[in-house]
Protein backbone atom coordinates (compact mmCIF):
# COMPACT_ATOMS: atom_id res chain seq x y z
CA UNK A 1 0.00 0.00 0.00
CA UNK A 2 1.40 3.21 -0.76
CA UNK A 3 0.32 6.29 1.19
CA UNK A 4 0.43 9.84 -0.90
CA UNK A 5 1.44 11.99 2.34
CA UNK A 6 4.17 9.52 3.47
CA UNK A 7 7.84 10.78 3.11
CA UNK A 8 8.82 6.90 3.44
CA UNK A 9 6.75 5.86 1.08
CA UNK A 10 7.76 8.04 -1.63
CA UNK A 11 11.35 7.27 -0.48
CA UNK A 12 10.15 3.55 -1.20
CA UNK A 13 9.11 4.46 -4.60
CA UNK A 14 12.20 5.74 -5.31
CA UNK A 15 10.43 9.51 -5.73
CA UNK A 16 12.58 10.69 -3.25
CA UNK A 17 16.39 10.17 -3.29
CA UNK A 18 18.19 8.71 -0.06
CA UNK A 19 21.22 6.69 0.43
CA UNK A 20 20.19 3.37 -0.07
CA UNK A 21 22.30 0.63 1.72
CA UNK A 22 19.90 -2.45 0.70
CA UNK A 23 17.09 -3.05 -1.07
CA UNK A 24 14.81 -6.29 -1.86
CA UNK A 25 11.02 -6.56 -3.30
CA UNK A 26 9.66 -5.99 0.43
CA UNK A 27 12.11 -3.89 2.58
CA UNK A 28 14.45 -0.70 1.89
CA UNK A 29 17.76 0.48 4.39
CA UNK A 30 18.85 4.22 3.75
CA UNK A 31 20.95 6.70 5.81
CA UNK A 32 19.01 8.16 8.27
CA UNK A 33 18.87 11.97 7.18
CA UNK A 34 19.78 13.01 10.63
CA UNK A 35 21.92 10.66 12.39
CA UNK A 36 22.29 9.79 15.95
CA UNK A 37 25.74 8.34 15.26
CA UNK A 38 28.06 7.89 12.02
CA UNK A 39 26.32 4.49 10.50
CA UNK A 40 22.78 5.35 11.45
CA UNK A 41 20.24 4.06 9.14
CA UNK A 42 16.67 2.70 9.31
CA UNK A 43 15.03 -0.21 7.57
CA UNK A 44 11.45 -0.04 5.86
CA UNK A 45 9.03 -2.06 5.07
CA UNK A 46 7.89 -0.90 1.38
CA UNK A 47 4.34 -1.56 2.03
CA UNK A 48 2.69 1.49 4.33
CA UNK A 49 1.82 0.98 7.92
CA UNK A 50 1.85 3.71 10.33
CA UNK A 51 2.34 0.94 13.29
CA UNK A 52 4.07 -2.38 14.19
CA UNK A 53 0.60 -2.97 15.49
CA UNK A 54 -1.08 -2.17 12.25
CA UNK A 55 1.24 -4.02 10.38
CA UNK A 56 1.25 -7.20 8.40
CA UNK A 57 3.03 -9.89 10.28
CA UNK A 58 4.47 -11.74 7.07
CA UNK A 59 6.13 -8.34 6.03
CA UNK A 60 7.67 -7.75 9.28
CA UNK A 61 8.79 -11.09 9.56
CA UNK A 62 10.41 -10.70 6.49
CA UNK A 63 11.99 -7.06 7.42
CA UNK A 64 12.98 -8.95 10.39
CA UNK A 65 14.40 -11.61 8.53
CA UNK A 66 17.38 -8.91 7.22
CA UNK A 67 18.19 -7.38 10.53
CA UNK A 68 21.21 -9.95 11.06
CA UNK A 69 22.67 -9.16 7.63
CA UNK A 70 22.22 -5.11 7.97
CA UNK A 71 23.33 -4.89 11.44
CA UNK A 72 26.38 -7.25 10.19
CA UNK A 73 26.82 -4.53 7.87
CA UNK A 74 26.93 -2.10 10.39
CA UNK A 75 29.68 -3.62 12.79
CA UNK A 76 31.74 -4.50 10.20
CA UNK A 77 31.66 -1.20 8.01
CA UNK A 78 32.13 1.02 10.99
CA UNK A 79 33.94 -1.10 13.66
CA UNK A 80 31.46 -0.25 16.24
CA UNK A 81 31.57 -2.31 19.04
CA UNK A 82 27.56 -2.17 19.70
CA UNK A 83 23.97 -1.00 18.51
CA UNK A 84 20.89 -0.11 19.16
CA UNK A 85 17.92 -1.48 17.26
CA UNK A 86 14.87 0.79 18.35
CA UNK A 87 11.26 1.36 16.91
CA UNK A 88 8.96 3.95 17.79
CA UNK A 89 5.48 3.85 18.17
CA UNK A 90 3.18 6.97 18.33
CA UNK A 91 4.12 10.00 19.30
CA UNK A 92 4.01 9.47 22.92
CA UNK A 93 6.93 6.87 22.00
CA UNK A 94 8.33 9.58 19.94
CA UNK A 95 7.74 8.13 16.22
CA UNK A 96 7.93 11.55 13.88
CA UNK A 97 7.56 9.42 11.06
CA UNK A 98 4.54 7.59 10.41
CA UNK A 99 5.44 4.47 8.49
CA UNK A 100 7.12 1.74 10.21
CA UNK A 101 11.00 1.88 10.30
CA UNK A 102 13.62 0.47 12.50
CA UNK A 103 16.72 2.24 13.28
CA UNK A 104 20.00 0.80 13.58
CA UNK A 105 22.34 3.26 15.26
CA UNK A 106 25.87 2.26 16.06
CA UNK A 107 27.26 2.75 19.54
CA UNK A 108 30.59 2.93 20.83
CA UNK A 109 32.27 3.89 24.62
CA UNK A 110 33.03 7.01 23.40
CA UNK A 111 29.53 8.09 23.43
CA UNK A 112 29.24 8.45 27.00
CA UNK A 113 25.64 7.45 27.19
CA UNK A 114 25.81 3.89 28.95
CA UNK A 115 28.68 4.68 30.66
P1 LIG B 1 11.19 8.51 14.42
O1 LIG B 1 11.37 9.64 15.40
O2 LIG B 1 9.89 8.63 13.65
O3 LIG B 1 11.38 7.17 15.04
O4 LIG B 1 12.39 8.67 13.39
C1 LIG B 1 12.26 9.23 12.14
C2 LIG B 1 13.65 9.27 11.54
O5 LIG B 1 13.52 9.54 10.16
C3 LIG B 1 14.51 10.39 12.14
O6 LIG B 1 15.72 9.81 12.64
C4 LIG B 1 14.77 11.32 10.95
O7 LIG B 1 16.07 11.85 10.96
C5 LIG B 1 14.53 10.41 9.76
N1 LIG B 1 14.02 11.09 8.58
C6 LIG B 1 12.98 11.95 8.52
N2 LIG B 1 12.77 12.36 7.24
C7 LIG B 1 13.71 11.74 6.49
C8 LIG B 1 14.01 11.76 5.09
O8 LIG B 1 13.37 12.45 4.29
N3 LIG B 1 15.05 10.99 4.67
C9 LIG B 1 15.78 10.22 5.53
N4 LIG B 1 16.79 9.51 5.01
N5 LIG B 1 15.52 10.17 6.86
C10 LIG B 1 14.51 10.92 7.33
ZN1 LIG C 1 4.38 5.16 4.10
Amino acid sequence: MYEPDCIFCKIAAGEIPCGKIYEDDDILAFMDINPISDGHILVIPKTHSARVHESNPDVLAKLAAKLPLLASAVIKGLGCSGYNILCNNGAAAGQEVDHVHFHIIPRNPADGVFT
